[in-house]
């Protein structure tokens, strides 16, 4: 079965509750305008925690074809974890995705792949859909082990999951040295991680397993990138960070096609 193209939106910390309405209505027009096909793509908005009931409203209210996912969740359930926010919380308001193991919360925060593992983990069994990030740094990349070091990650972030939930899931091949920098990989450099993180889902469950996930890339992808990179074997879709808060550049991602 063909693989359905995911374009997701990672706001990160950026547009409040209030600008969220205003950024969310302007991309339904102007997908509307340029007569976005919801089947041939889906869209999905990952945005800050506080802006999930907004966004979730909207969605509803205008009847609108967006996935909601969060940027993050907790290993934990519900319990005296002081900031955290759970699992459960998230399905509560119909969030569909989350994204986990972003470089970012990699970097800044000490995830390790036991902890993305963790969280993904979590996900799945609340019926959520994980975006796991994976990629390497610039060291890494100059040293020519970035496959293998993406490969790694993979492997840690998938323990134990069966072939049914890595079916399910999304994983976004995102260089760190392409992420908000307008540094983007070629199309080629993104085909051969991608090509090989399929390869290796087949390695450890199967092919069928291996066909079904959606592999997405992520790293300053823009409007004029899109269709190169999308046109690549094993790419499904894209994690889109800077371009994804104009909504121009994001309705042309999203109808890509
Ligand atoms: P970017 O971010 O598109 O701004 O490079 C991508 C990401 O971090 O998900």
């Amino acid at each position: 079965m063909a693989r359905k193209p995911i374009m997701a939106g990672n706001w990160k910390m950026n547009i409040d509750h209030v600008e969220a309405t205003g950024l969310v209505e302007k991309l339904h027009y102007t997908l509307v305008d340029r007569e976005w096909d919801p089947a041939k793509s889906e869209a999905v908005l990952c945005v800050p925690f506080t802006d999930l009931r907004t966004v979730r409203t909207l969605i509803d209210g205008d009847r609108l074809h967006f996935g909601l996912g969060a940027q993050d969740v907790s290993a934990h359930d519900n319990g005296a974890y002081t900031g955290e926010i759970s699992t459960a919380m998230l399905s509560k308001l119909g969030v569909g995705y989350v994204i986990v193991g972003h470089s970012e919360r990699r970097e800044y925060h000490g995830e390790t792949d036991e902890i993305v593992n963790a969280k993904a983990t979590k996900a799945l069994s609340a019926g959520l859909t994980p975006i796991i990030c994976v990629g390497e740094g610039l060291d890494v990349r100059k040293a020519g082990q970035h496959v293998e070091h993406t490969l790694a990650q993979v492997r840690g972030a998938l323990a134990g999951l069966t072939a049914e939930q890595v079916a399910s899931l999304v994983i976004a091949y995102e260089p760190i040295w392409a992420i908000g920098t307008g540094e983007v990989a070629t199309a080629a450099d993104a085909q051969e991680v991608c090509g090989a993180i399929r390869k290796e889902v087949a390695a450890l469950y199967d092919e069928p397993t291996a066909e079904a996930v959606r592999i997405q890339y992520g790293g300053s992808v823009k409007s004029g990138n899109v269709a190169e990179i999308m046109g690549q074997p094993d790419i499904d879709g894209a994690l889109v960070g800077g371009a994804s808060l104009k909504p121009e550049e994001f309705a042309a991602i999203v109808c890509f096609y």
